[in-house]
């Protein structure tokens, strides 16, 4: 099996690296078998071949069984025409990930907000709200004149389908409950055509109970009473958004795993939720948990796509082993109230590991 890694901008090549020593454990332990190739994007990209996302690496990257993204700057950074292409949206959409798979729970022994939340916001990936996934590639915002700014929201009734499809399976295996979440009520035409191909599918799913909010009243019911969530279905930038409250309300967004996935081509990334934090760059004090956690939802993902029992198992070592070395105060990351580092968390990760297997 072969893995691409790139380790891209900002805290990624640090969570990166604390990720792939968590990698290399499971990898020995279980006998997967992975190879890794480092691929180059976001500013050693652009220094290198004037770009930040070369088609080529997009063009490799089909042929990879998993890709593990880091995460990519926005300071600083070229315009369109100098290089400067978002290398997250690059993968979603020229690769039709379309899938982002967003789980957040709530861990007893940790600090949190909430004190009951297990969910999985299944965000839409590739169109929206955002400009570079527009039909009308990157001219989803302009100035008609120079003082009004329009942006153009793309939603279509494939795309929302098979969101929805993804929610409701995964439901299934859950607790059988969808939540859809929408802006209906003002946006008539985007969301409504959101609600309809969601209530289309559920028509397949009899089991499944789905109810639906508006995205204004969902955030405060997040918070109220997140316990009360399970499967949550929206639109990108919606879930964009929501899935950084439900993060945090979890305990920090360095806790936030996902996988960007399309089944039907068998490609699936691991990327953690938040941003590139440059904030908290090249300190090595950013929590790797998010993109440890991506990278095992990534193999068992892969385990339980092609019925490879080890990488099921891995996956779920690493959830195991990840929980109880945040249990341990004394190596908790920052974000979390600790002191220790990005790569000793790693290695902490990856040494529970070998202590069990
Ligand atoms: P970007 O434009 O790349 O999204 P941002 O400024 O929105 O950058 P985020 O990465 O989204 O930053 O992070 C928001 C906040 O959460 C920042 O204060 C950041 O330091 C913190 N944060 C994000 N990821 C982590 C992490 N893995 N560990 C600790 N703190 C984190
Ligand atoms: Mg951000």
């Amino acid at each position: 099996m072969r893995i691409m890694v790139t380790p891209c901008d900002g805290i990624g090549p640090e969570i990166t690296a604390a990720t792939m020593e968590v990698m290399e454990s499971v990898n020995q332990a279980f006998g997967l078998g992975l190879e890794y190739d480092y691929e180059d994007t976001g500013f050693t990209s652009l220094e290198k071949y004037g770009t930040t996302l070369r088609d080529e690496t997009l063009e490799r990257a089909r042929g990879y069984d998993g890709i593990i993204l880091g995460t990519q700057s926005h300071m600083d950074y070229p315009a369109r025409d100098k290089g400067g292409v978002n290398v997250s949206a690059g993968f979603r959409v020229k690769l039709d990930l379309y899938a982002n798979v967003r789980p957040a729970r709530v861990r007893p022994f940790l600090d949190s907000t909430a004190k009951q939340m297990d969910l999985v916001i299944m965000r839409e990936a590739t169109e929206g709200f955002y400009s570079d996934r527009n039909m009308f590639a990157g001219t989803g915002e302009f100035m008609p004149t120079p003082d009004v700014a329009l942006s153009v929201r793309k939603i279509t009734a494939h795309a929302c389908e098979r969101i929805a499809r993804a929610g409701f399976e995964l439901a299934m295996k859950r607790d059988k409950h969808v939540t859809a979440v929408h802006k209906a009520n003002c946006f008539h035409l985007t969301d409504g055509l959101f609600m309809t191909q969601v209530r289309k599918v559920a028509a397949e799913f009899p089991e499944v109970r789905l109810d639906d909010f508006i995205i204004d009243a969902m955030t405060a019911h997040l918070v109220r009473s997140p316990s009360r969530f399970d499967v949550i279905v929206t639109t990108n930038f919606y879930a964009d958004i929501l899935s950084d409250l439900a993060s945090e309300l979890s305990g920090s967004l360095g806790l936030a795993g996902s996988i960007n996935a399309n089944a039907e081509l068998g490609l699936v990334c691991a990327q953690a939720q938040h941003g590139s934090a440059p904030d908290i760059q090249n300190q090595n004090i950013a929590n790797p948990t998010s993109l440890i956690l991506s990278a095992a939802m990534m193999l068992s993902w892969i385990g339980e796509r092609r019925d490879l029992a080890n990488f099921e198992a891995a996956g779920a070592e690493i959830e195991r082993a990840v929980d109880e070395v945040l249990a341990n105060p004394q190596t908790r990351t920052r974000d979390l109230g600790g002191t220790t580092n990005t790569d000793a968390f790693g290695s902490a990760v990856a040494k529970a590991i070998r202590a069990t297997t």
